[in-house]
């Protein structure tokens, strides 16, 4: 019976993962228990099977046609219901807003603090009138980062109205239903245990108790992150077993009927997934914990993964676009892993080598997802997790309840046990950040194509298949091989790539290219972009500032399976250009810092520098005349003049590269008086490439340069709708005609 159910949510998979884009791997990890089926021969299943692919690609072909039509512009006033929780980080509130004919995504920036208090009364079901204009998200224009666009678009969203702060107070509660209490009851618990306590643990508590992970610090996070333990800090099955078994007991402990208490437990964990804010891996806990309490109450003798497949048709049939999920995914995965692996990890004698078997296993079936998603893998993981699942699950989860319950029964003596748990998570960040220092803490994987990841699927399949057959040893270990084969080419591939690449990357206003060399024989980045903060109040700042080099930058790299730069070069200590350059030097080995030969530097570079040197990265300072050779690859600085003092951007650093059969200019922001010495210095500044000076203002790119270096591509790097005005209508005048000319309006990034 299992079987088939398996075979039908395969099905199921095949048809949504059909009619929307491709997205093999989901697709593919479901090929377990379909292969299982294959190999049986259970052709009146597999009958059963083609049958619900006629009806589930009917409903998907629906489903698809309703999320995919295009919707109408909301107006500028709109009336509707507050339809989630709202989110408040710093001075910004943001929430889905349900109007009669579709959904639509608010956000509100406060201006004064007094508007705070206007947005800390609105809670979900409001019924709301409010003044805003609509935009449509913007696509992404960089590869491997967060597609928001797609994100709103799985949830049934096209537009996003930004709204008046004021307008929130136009809004009249709703009468809410048993299950919009109990969203807006977490809303209430998560504010109160910020309220409640230190900012060490309520991070902690929120994340472990009622899943909202928003408050965790983002370093502490990023760090569970890179070791493989960012699961424990999800709701999942576990939680909700510990939650059904405590209830259920404690209520046969009352004398309540076995029957009457199941239906009490099945109240509660529905109850408590819905204040453990529902997403994924908490959603499948809870389907699979009443679909458990369910068969011991019918008396039903069932495996534990009928109610598994079940949980994931059910889910993916009330809302396909879970299936783009990674919680869903990764939960799922897992589950299946345990539970397919169930009777080998009961056959080994030993709890550490029965955790050891677990801990292997799900990282094992999960590292195709890991490594699509975020590119990089540890291989101390397998031994944090054995160290991290026992802490978190049996000493931290349950001292944070105790932590929680105390808190709101005996306020007096919650600081007994506030001040463990502060102390443990103390402990805990000392220890990872100690891990932080291993060598070989984060491998760096380039993004698998779609054989590759074909390729992981099919070859960590056959070890579970082979694992699992006593007299097939040989085939096991085999397998067992060709993973580590797999996976060592994969990890090496760049060294062997005789590829190489140049991205100009997308950093809004600003610059940053990347330069890649064939066989890894060097990573370059020119510039590393910068958003400049403006001086805001504490109430206003975010809790995570976006950085163009943690959320830009680094992705790119990983995903490009680069793990170390080579020469980062400053071309002058513009914010717009060295900005994001601080989250690069902490984050990223760099091996040498390139800046040009001056003899003062600004605030911004300067702090750079430092950093640079505290991390020991090797400063090296140019001027006209430094040049560098890498096998064909000549790298040859045209300014600025040694030991120069003066204003910043004649003082960028220019530079021709022969990189493959093309010739590239970058001219950082050069102005026009710095070109012409270049003009007269040098005879030949002839180029295929231009990276166009100073972001296309027309006090570069003169008449004169242009004609002398004569490009057949010019590059313009400026950010959408820019204050400055910038690329100047001049300079594409004086690039137009002769030359081709790329621009990055509203935002693009190529690479050539
Ligand atoms: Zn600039």
């Amino acid at each position: 019976m299992s079987i088939y159910l398996a075979y039908v949510c395969i099905v199921q998979l095949i048809t949504i993962v059909f009619f929307r884009e491709y997205h093999l791997l989901v697709l593919l990890f479901l090929m377990i228990p379909f292969s299982i089926l294959l190999l049986n021969r259970k052709w009146i299943h597999i009958t059963y099977c083609l049958v619900s692919l006629l009806v589930t690609s009917l409903v998907c072909l629906y489903q698809n046609q309703i999320i995919n039509a295009p919707k109408p512009k909301p107006a500028h006033l709109i009336q509707g219901e507050i339809h989630t929780t709202p989110i408040i980080d710093g001075n910004k509130i943001s929430f889905t807003f349900k109007l009669k004919e579709q959904k639509v995504m608010v956000v509100a920036y406060a201006n004064k603090q007094s508007d705070m208090s206007i947005f800390q009364r609105r809670t979900i079901d409001d019924f709301c009138r409010l003044k805003g204009e609509a935009s449509q998200p913007e696509a992404n224009t960089n590869p491997y980062l967060f597609n928001y666009q797609e994100y709103l678009m799985y949830q049934d969203i096209q537009w996003i109205q930004t709204i008046e702060p004021k307008s929130l107070n136009d809004c009249v509660q709703g009468k809410m239903s048993i299950i919009q209490k109990l969203i807006s009851g977490r809303q209430h618990v998560t504010r109160y245990v910020e309220s409640k306590f230190n900012e060490n643990i309520e991070g902690v508590i929120n994340a472990l108790l009622f899943g909202d992970r928003t408050k965790m610090s983002p370093h502490v996070e990023s760090q569970y992150q890179i070791v493989g333990i960012v699961h424990l800090l999800a709701i999942s099955g576990s939680h909700i077993s510990l939650l059904s078994l405590v209830t259920y007991f404690i209520l046969i402990r009352f004398g309540i009927t076995k029957e009457s208490s199941l239906i009490l437990t099945i109240l509660i964990i529905i109850s408590y997934g819905f204040l453990a804010g529902a997403s994924a891996s908490v959603v499948r806990a809870v389907i699979i914990g009443v679909l458990v309490c369910i068969i011991r109450l019918l008396k039903i003798k069932l495996n534990l993964m009928t109610p598994l497949i079940l949980s994931c048709i059910l889910m993916l049939t009330v809302n396909p676009s879970y299936i783009y999920d990674i919680g869903f995914q990764f939960s799922f995965v897992t589950s299946f892993t345990i539970l397919l692996t169930t009777k080998r990890i009961l056959s080994y004698q030993s709890w550490y080598a029965k955790a050891l078997f677990t801990s292997s296993t799900t990282q094992l079936s999960s590292l195709p997802i890991l490594l699509v998603n975020f590119h990089e893998f540890s291989p101390y993981s397998i031994f944090i997790n054995l160290i991290y699942i026992p802490f978190i699950t049996f000493i931290i989860l349950p001292l944070c309840i105790l932590c929680f319950i105390v808190s709101c029964i005996l306020p007096g003596l919650s600081w007994i046990f506030e001040g463990l748990v502060t102390f443990l998570i103390e402990c805990s960040n000392k220890f990872l950040d100690l891990c932080m220092q291993l060598p070989f803490v984060k491998l760096v994987f380039i993004h698998p194509s779609k054989t590759i990841v074909l390729l992981y699927f099919i070859i960590i399949f056959a070890i579970f298949y082979f694992m699992e057959e006593k007299n097939d040893q040989i085939k096991f270990k085999i397998s067992l091989y060709s993973f580590f084969f797999l996976i060592c080419s994969h990890y090496f591939f760049p060294n062997v790539n005789p590829v190489g690449k140049i991205v100009f990357i997308d950093v809004g206003q600003g610059d940053c290219t990347l330069i890649k060399l064939p066989y890894n024989k060097g990573n370059y980045i020119i510039d590393t972009g910068g958003i400049v903060q403006f001086n805001q109040e504490k109430w206003m700042k975010r809790k995570k500032v976006f950085s163009t080099g943690t959320d830009i930058l680094l992705p790119i790299l990983k995903g490009e399976g680069i793990s170390n730069i080579d020469k980062l070069i400053f071309t002058h200590g513009d914010y717009d250009h060295i900005g994001g350059a601080y989250e690069v030097l902490q984050l990223f080995p760099v091996e040498n810092l390139i800046i040009g030969d001056k003899l003062n530097f600004g605030k911004v570079e300067q702090e750079r520098i430092d950093l640079a040197i505290k991390k020991g990265t090797n400063i090296q300072k140019v001027s006209e005349g430094f040049s560098w050779k890498v096998e064909d690859f000549n790298f040859q600085v045209l300014s600025p003049i040694k030991g120069y003092v003066g204003e910043e951007n004649h003082g960028s650093i220019v530079m021709k590269a022969k990189i493959g059969d093309k010739v590239w200019m970058f001219t950082g922001d050069v102005d026009e008086s710095g070109e012409k010495s270049i003009i007269s210095k040098y005879e030949n500044v002839r180029s295929d490439v231009l990276k166009v000076g100073h972001h296309g203002s027309d006090t570069s790119t003169s008449d004169a340069f242009v004609r002398a270096v004569a490009p057949k591509f010019a590059i313009i790097s400026v950010g959408a709708n820019n204050r400055y005005g910038h690329p100047k209508k001049e300079v594409i005048d004086r690039l137009q005609g002769t030359y081709h000319y790329f621009e990055n309006r509203p935002s693009w990034s190529n690479i050539l």
